[in-house]
């Protein structure tokens, strides 16, 4: 039943069908398993003098005079004056003039929409509506499907299937753990009729995939650990290698080097994580790691996420190793891929530097003794998995610069060795990080404009693209038109993620060259870029994100002797808000701000971390908490050690599930 096509539901014919499909959404399992991304409560009214700048909000207001319409850049705008006992709020609609025709003066209603304190308070697109709505899910917003038909859908595929929902979890698993049922998760996660019921219907959900996704995890360690790998001699490489760097490795770096060569003498394959924040020089660690496969006549390939950061990682090996490195990107031409391919193949390329295109299938070694990845959390466990197929056994080491908790991470990554470098390079100084107010908003971009002329570059980052008439949410285009405007004087440029690889490339190069002063950008800077001219880091919209990767972008700058800056704005100001930008002022450390991370907003950054890139992972939701997953792990290894049926059925649900992370391993 949970297998039929979505067109057997009430409601849903082949065009909405087709429109789900886009989403990777074909049948009744797929449309329940999608969970909201968001909910947004309006189970009680706020009294209009309460509202925070920038929250979703209810309020009951009286409709007060008649809507009026302006036009602007091709919007139209409806607005209508309201109050409440305590104040005077404005509706704004965005592109929706037949509102007009829903209002009428001297009504009472509730209305639930974004609440921007400016020029007096207005609530940005409110639904209206006689009673509260309650909470309300909120699903990824697609052409075609709005949320009403996304509602409507999930309610009907609900029904169409009510009493026919397996339940995966032997029941000893739900009484034990106090879970509900999945039939009833999976309703109250699309329509809870109050907190405690979507707390209870998630708790349920994450419990089971964590549980699934762990038993495969310790399938996978118990099986790594019965294979042998190539044991690597590792004579004299560390001196060799450091003879060709221009640094001494600091202390931190000295000691994952040796936790790395013990690894790789031995005949179990490496599989370690290296942790390190920005600018801890991981990079010198990766090449360590290639030159013992390199000094023992075997390839090594070290995976970028990004062509921008494959491009710095092959000028820097080449610089050394010369004609033995080789770069492969997806954008190559034809000839020059199967030039380089062929290098790969007949084993004359002993360091292979390459961005996803590494995956693909015509990519083949000819002896494949080591793979690093940069900035781990870019790749799925499945890509990785399949990169581990074009060796024999190889080993393997994966970075990151985003520090995570040690408890989190001993539950995260069971599966792999962890080594930590937990000190900067010398004469690094700290970023200077301070918040700035709307008000000063101007002075810091003149600022940024005298500095230019002083030769110092910025970025300014934007958590979106393009300007939204539905959010508001400060965007690369929008702010690089602003600063364009603004700023005459100042070389101003643009980079996101929707571009030609071509373009980044040659964008990039330009402000790498100081022929921009400033980079108005989305994260895609976030990863690995290394500018040292640039000094001051902008965030735009900082609520947006989370404080590691707040984090991880304020070290793109501090790269150089210079003191560097950065500079936080945002839209919202709550107590939350205000407290983690404070966290943001007050430390550099990755790993304190890490752990406040997981204390303001629990593990799911975290997972979602570890997991992205992987579409097996969407159900590890943001709510789970990090004793749910202690459990979940604990639960995990109890079933693998009891055997018998129950534990032979889980564990063939959890491979369906998360099973192709396996690769080709043989199950039992
Ligand atoms: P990340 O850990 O963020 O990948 P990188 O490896 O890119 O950091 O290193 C950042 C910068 O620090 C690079 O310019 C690198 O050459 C330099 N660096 C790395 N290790 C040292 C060291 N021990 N002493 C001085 N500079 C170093
Ligand atoms: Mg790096």
């Amino acid at each position: 039943m949970l297998e039929s096509p979505l067109t057997n539901v009430k409601g849903i014919g082949p065009k909405r069908a087709e429109l789900f499909s886009q989403l990777g959404v074909c049948s009744v399992r797929d449309l329940l398993f999608r969970l909201p991304r968001d909910y947004l409560d309006y189970t009680k009214a706020t009294p209009v003098v309460e509202l925070v700048n920038g929250q979703n909000a209810a309020v009951q207001v009286r409709i007060d005079g008649a809507t009026r319409f302006f036009r602007t850049k091709g919007i139209t705008i409806l607005s209508a004056p309201a109050q409440d006992e305590t104040g005077k709020i404005t509706l704004k609609w965005f592109n929706q003039p037949y509102r007009s025709s829903q209002l009428q003066i001297g009504e009472i209603v509730y209305a639930c929409g974004r609440v921007i304190r400016k020029n007096g308070v207005s609530l940005i697109n409110p639904s209206l509506s006689q009673a509260l709505p309650g909470i309300v899910p909120v699903y990824p917003t697609v052409k075609g499907v709005n949320q009403r038909a996304w509602r409507d859908s999930i309610l009907a595929a609900l029904e169409s299937v009510w009493d026919k929902i397996p339940e995966p979890l032997p029941r000893t698993l739900l009484e034990r753990f106090s879970l509900v049922p999945l039939a009833v998760a999976l309703r109250h996660a699309h329509f809870p009729f109050s907190r405690e019921a979507l707390e209870l219907a998630r708790r349920r959900l994450d419990f089971e995939n964590t549980l699934l996704y762990f038993i495969i995890v310790e399938l996978q360690k118990a099986e790594r650990l019965r294979l042998n790998g190539f044991s690597f001699d590792t004579t004299g490489v560390l001196e060799r290698f450091t003879a060709e760097l221009s640094f001494s490795l600091t202390k931190a770096q000295m000691r994952v080097v040796d936790e790395i060569a013990e690894d790789m003498r031995k005949p179990v394959p490496m599989n370690r994580l290296l942790q390190g924040d920005v600018g801890s020089g991981k990079t010198a660690i990766a090449m360590y790691a290639l030159c013992v496969a390199a000094a023992n006549g075997k390839q090594g390939a070290l995976l970028a996420p990004t062509e921008i950061l494959a491009e710095q990682h092959a000028q820097n090996l080449t610089e050394i190793f010369g004609e033995t490195v080789v770069l492969l990107k997806g954008s190559m031409k034809k000839a020059q891929r199967d030039a380089v391919l062929k290098r790969i193949a007949d084993g004359s390329a002993l360091f292979v530097i390459g961005t996803h295109a590494l995956f693909s299938e015509d990519v083949r070694f000819y002896d494949l003794g080591c793979i690093v990845t940069d900035e781990q959390h870019r790749f799925g466990v499945r890509q990785r998995a399949a990169m581990l197929e074009k060796g024999t056994r190889p080993d393997m080491l994966v970075m990151s610069a985003t520090p995570i908790p040690r408890t989190l991470a001993l539950i995260l990554y069971g599966d792999l060795d962890i080594s930590v470098i937990d000190e900067l390079p010398p004469g690094r100084k700290p970023v200077k990080t301070s918040v700035i107010r709307a008000g000063k908003r101007e002075d810091m971009y003149r600022y940024i404009a005298e500095q230019a002329k002083e030769g110092v570059q910025s970025y300014v980052v934007c958590p979106a693209i393009e300007e939204s008439d539905t959010i508001e949410c400060p965007s690369v285009d929008a702010i690089y038109t602003e600063l364009k405007k603004k700023l005459p004087e100042t070389r101003i440029g643009k980079l996101h993620g929707q571009m030609k690889e071509a373009e980044k490339a040659r964008v990039m190069h330009a402000f790498r060259a100081g022929e921009t002063d400033v980079l108005v950008t989305t994260t895609v800077i976030e990863v690995g870029v290394h500018v040292p001219s640039a000094c001051i880091m902008v965030i735009e919209g900082a609520e947006r994100f989370g404080l590691s990767q707040l984090h991880q972008l304020r070290g793109r700058v501090g790269r150089s002797a210079k003191q560097a800056y950065c500079f936080l704005l945002y839209g919202v100001e709550s107590e939350q808000e205000n407290e983690r930008m404070l966290t943001m002022t007050q430390t550099n450390d990755g790993f304190e701000i890490a752990q406040k991370d997981l204390l303001l907003r629990g593990p799911g950054d975290f997972i979602g971390t570890r997991q992205h890139g992987d579409d097996s992972a969407g159900l590890l939701s943001n709510t789970m908490d990090v004793k749910l997953l202690e459990e979940a792990s604990r639960a995990a290894k109890e079933i693998l050690q009891q055997g018998g049926e129950e534990s032979a059925r889980l564990i063939e649900i959890a491979s369906e599930r998360y099973g192709s992370m396996l690769g080709d391993i043989a199950m039992n």
